[in-house]
C-alpha cells in the first residue's frame, strides 16, 4: 500500500476522502508523501518525501505522469504574491503534507506555471519590504537549474523542431530540467538527450501551451481522457515545428 493510501485511512468516511482527492470544483492537489512511494504509472521509485497526485481508486502517480512537472513551487507565506500567481495561472495545484501531530493535512505552497509567477513577482515587486525575498526566490528557482545542461536540451530542441517559435526551446529545457522528483529531464535518456527523451518534453509543452488541455484538467477531466482530446492537435503542432 502506498503511503498516501496510508494516509488516507485518517479520513473518516469515504465521501471525506474523495473531497480530498478531487472535488472538480476545487483545486488539484499535489501530496508530499512520508514514506517511499512509487508511481503506479511509471513504476519509478520515488523515495521518500515525493510529490505525488493522486487519481481514481487511489492510484498515486509522479507530478512528470501527472503532468504537473512543468509547475514550479511558490512556498506558502506571502499571501498576496500567491493569491496573484493563482489568478494568472491556468492551472496551479495545492501542495499538501500530512501532519502526524495534528492529524491533518497541511498547505506547503502552490505549484503554479512560471509566467504566472513571474507575472505575480513583477505585481508584487512596488513593496519594497519584500522585494528582496522575492529576488532571492527566483534566484533560487533558476539555481536549481543546471545551466550547462539545460542549453544543450535547449539546443538539441531547437535541432530536431527547427520551427518551434523563438524562445520556446529554452522553455521546454528549463521544465524538462527541474529538480523535482520524476521530471522526464533527469531521466537517463533525456542525459543523453536521446531524440525520444526530447519528443516527450516537447509533446509535454505542446500540450499545456498550444491546447486546452490544461483547461480541461482543472475542469475536472481523466488525464487520459484530456490526453485524448487534444492528441490530433499535438501532432499538428509536432508536424509544424519540424518543418
Ligand atoms: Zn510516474
Amino acid at each position: 500500500m502506498s503511503d498516501v493510501g496510508n494516509r488516507l485511512d485518517h479520513f473518516p468516511t469515504p465521501a471525506a476522502m474523495r473531497k480530498v482527492i478531487d472535488n472538480p470544483a476545487d483545486d488539484l492537489k499535489v501530496f508530499i508523501t512520508s514514506r517511499e512511494s512509487r508511481c503506479d504509472e511509471c513504476k519509478q521509485d520515488l523515495g521518500r518525501h515525493a510529490w505525488i497526485r493522486l487519481e481514481g481508486a487511489g492510484r498515486a502517480v509522479c507530478l512528470a505522469c501527472a503532468d504537473l512537472a512543468h509547475l514550479v513551487f511558490l512556498p506558502s507565506g506571502d499571501a498576496a504574491l500567491t493569491r496573484r500567481a493563482r489568478k494568472h495561472a491556468r492551472l496551479s495545484a495545492v501542495v499538501l503534507k500530512w501532519s502526524q501531530a495534528r492529524k491533518r493535512y497541511e498547505r506547503q505552497g502552490l505549484l503554479v506555471e512560471e509566467d504566472a509567477l513571474d507575472r505575480a513577482e513583477q505585481e508584487c515587486a512596488a513593496d519594497a519590504a519584500t522585494r528582496e525575498a522575492r529576488r532571492a526566490s527566483a534566484a533560487q528557482r533558476r539555481a536549481e537549474l543546471d545551466q550547462e545542461y539545460v542549453v544543450r536540451f535547449a539546443a538539441r530542441v531547437r535541432e530536431l523542431y527547427p520551427s518551434c517559435p523563438k524562445g520556446r526551446e529554452t522553455k521546454i529545457a528549463e521544465h524538462a530540467c527541474r529538480k523535482y522528483s520524476g521530471r522526464v529531464g533527469r531521466s537517463g535518456a533525456a542525459k543523453a538527450l536521446d531524440e525520444n527523451a526530447i519528443r516527450l518534453a516537447v509533446v509535454a509543452h505542446i500540450r499545456h501551451r498550444e491546447t486546452p488541455y490544461d483547461d480541461l484538467l482543472v475542469g475536472g477531466r481523466e488525464r487520459g481522457e484530456a490526453r485524448t482530446e487534444v492528441s490530433d492537435r499535438v501532432a499538428t503542432v509536432l508536424r509544424e515545428w519540424t518543418r
